[in-house]
């Protein structure tokens, strides 16, 4: 849905531009004191909470292509994998800043919908933008978020901590990002030998929306508070599970088992991954940017989270020195290998 009209940006200065994109945005949450425009913002940790802090650098080319990613998916996108790494810490996201380098082929009604996928960010997961910065660039675009969060010290949950015999649990379901990542890739194909050929996007709804519009699991950080469950170790599944487990196991100092037939994949992932002549498991292990939470629980707390439709145990640590296992649905062993993703 092509905006017809063109504003170039050079027409609003930095100052008009930057007021213009800001002004849909009204904070709520209770610790922004001064949200954009002032030289800072300000923000007030709730008592006694530590702060969490990260960021994120996307890259037009390397990171995404506007060819296939309406710019307002863009904008929620880039929040939402802030987002993903404060819950990952088991902390609640509350502020972020965006930072924009921006060549002259955008135009502001094309940052308009940048920052209306960002809004969209704020409302659904009611957090506040609070600044950035913004400069212009030779060719393309980079936008960088920094989000911050806050929980008790006791609740944040690091890479390490993950003892020997604590089970390994994954949220949701993999690899659905992954295929439709190749779904999008090949109607691109398509569509630049034969301009003007429709793209055939119908019937992979679920694994384009999982490439597009990844979502953070602050509900299951919610979810974890009310069980009064801690994970011992979490981390976000932005690379793959493989090499998201072999973070775990190098920063936790042990090793995992993980069984295939325990690996969520959804029924559209089989569908698209046996289409495409892919092996779902593969998607799942070696795919990207599902966003989904992987974390260690100790074996106490199996009780409290048996039978969550959110939680799948796939796996269990095992001690440092043995190798990352994952057994096969064929009953055979083959070691888990950090694949990753772009960096
Ligand atoms: P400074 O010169 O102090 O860096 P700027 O002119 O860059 O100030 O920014 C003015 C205000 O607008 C600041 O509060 C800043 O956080 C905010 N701001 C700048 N760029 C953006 C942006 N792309 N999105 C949101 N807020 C922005
Ligand atoms: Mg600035």
């Amino acid at each position: 849905m092509e905006n017809t009209t063109r504003t170039e940006l050079s027409s609003m200065g930095e100052f008009g531009l930057i007021n213009h994109l800001v002004q849909y945005f009204i904070p709520k949450v209770d610790s922004t004191i001064k949200d954009a425009g002032d030289d800072a913002a300000i923000v007030s940790p709730p008592l006694g909470e530590h702060l969490v802090l990260t960021t994120d650098l996307l890259v037009e080319g390397v990171h995404f292509d506007l060819m296939y990613t309406p710019l307002k998916h863009l904008g929620y996108k880039a929040v939402i994998v802030n987002l993903s790494d404060v819950c990952a810490m088991n902390a609640k996201p509350t502020q972020f800043t965006v930072s924009l380098a921006v060549s002259s082929k955008y135009s502001v009604e094309a940052l308009e919908e940048l920052y209306s996928g960002m809004l969209a960010a704020c409302e659904t997961y009611g957090v506040d933008l609070v600044g950035g910065d913004t400069t212009t660039i030779a060719n393309g675009c980079a936008i960088s978020i920094t989000a911050i969060g806050f929980n008790k010290p006791e609740k944040l949950s690091l890479r390490s901590g993950a003892k020997p015999n604590d089970l390994l649990v994954v949220t949701g379901d993999l690899g659905g990002a992954y295929l439709g990542l190749q779904i999008l890739e090949r109607e691109k194909e398509v569509f630049l030998a034969a301009p003007g050929v429709q793209p055939l996007l119908e019937g992979y709804d679920y694994v384009i929306a999982r490439q597009l519009k990844p979502e953070a699991r602050l509900d299951v950080v919610q979810l974890l508070e009310q069980l009064e469950v801690k994970p011992t170790a979490m981390i976000d599944i932005s690379d793959g599970l493989s090499s998201e487990i072999i973070h775990l196991a190098e920063n936790s100092n042990c090793s995992f088992r993980v069984f295939e037939d325990k690996i969520p994949v959804s029924p559209e992932v089989q569908s698209c991954a046996k289409e495409l002549n892919m092996d779902p498991t593969t998607c799942a292990l070696n795919g990207g940017e599902d966003y989904e939470l992987l974390f260690t629980i100790s074996m106490d707390d199996y009780e409290k989270i048996k039978g969550n439709p959110n939680f799948s145990v796939i796996g269990h640590a095992t001690p440092v020195g043995e190798k990352n296992i994952l057994e096969t649905k064929g009953g055979g062993v083959v070691e888990l290998k950090a694949q990753g993703w772009k960096i």
